[in-house]
């Protein structure tokens, strides 16, 4: 009953945001359409979160992922994709590195499949709370010197964010600033894709879709904001 309540009360929310979209007039309508779908999509996510605490009464796993959010809980639970439905990359700090057919051809094939193969509609970059890889790239020496073999340098594809973070949120504290680069580290991601002459080519056929989101499991939240808008306007429905 709880269940179908909460449902009543948000599934109505999507629209709203779609609407306000569809109202600025940046959304043709088959790119809204598919749109409509994703956020259709992204909400039954939501409502498979909730079922995830209500099977756990007394709360003692959710209490447990806000307290040590565990990097390897899957984003298609989390979504309730079915399988199939999605076509995931999972990555340290979930991030997209620029087209760079040598350092990073891992990724460069995984897109140019999604995109040129799977012939995919939207790509959706999620950042998340608590992030393991941002707070790696957030407590990287000024001087840029590492420790790690491999992770710090990854995490750096994002270090534009880094700085971005550090001049504009000087005022807050570390963690705080880390929730920012969950975000702009999205953002950075969202830019780099565009780098992939496969990617320029279907955003600008308008056959793709990039879109950022940022999920947070310990404020129960979900941002969806998409590749114009940046962190400015971003939609949220929790
Ligand atoms: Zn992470």
């Amino acid at each position: 009953m709880r269940q179908r309540k909460w449902e009543r009360t948000h599934a109505r929310k999507p629209l709203q945001v779609l609407k306000l979209l569809s109202d600025k007039g940046e959304l043709k309508a088959a790119a809204a359409a598919k749109l409509r779908q994703l956020i259709a999509e992204l909400s039954r996510g939501w409502t498979g979160s909730r079922s995830m605490t209500r099977k756990d009464p007394k709360g003692a796993l959710y209490a447990k992922l806000t307290k040590r959010p565990n990097p390897k809980v899957c984003p298609s639970h989390i979504l309730n994709f079915q399988p199939g439905e999605a076509f995931m990359v999972r990555n340290i700090a979930n991030m997209v590195p620029p087209f760079d057919k040598t350092k990073y051809s891992g990724m460069g094939a995984a897109i140019e499949y999604a995109v040129l193969h799977l012939k995919v509609e939207n790509i959706l970059v999620i950042g998340h709370s608590c992030c393991g890889g941002i707070k790696g790239l957030m407590s990287i020496p000024d001087d840029g010197a590492t420790q790690s073999d491999f992770i710090e340098d990854w995490v750096k594809i994002c270090k534009a964010a880094k700085a971005k973070v550090q001049t504009e949120c000087s005022n807050l504290d570390f963690n705080e600033q880390c929730r920012q680069l969950e975000k702009e580290a999205v953002n950075i991601s969202l830019g780099n894709l565009l780098s992939y002459p496969f990617v320029r080519e279907a955003v600008l056929n308008k056959s793709l879709l990039l879109k950022g989101a940022h999920y947070d499991f310990v404020k129960g939240s979900f941002e969806l904001w998409d590749l114009e808008s940046k962190t400015s306007s971003k939609m949220s429905f929790s």
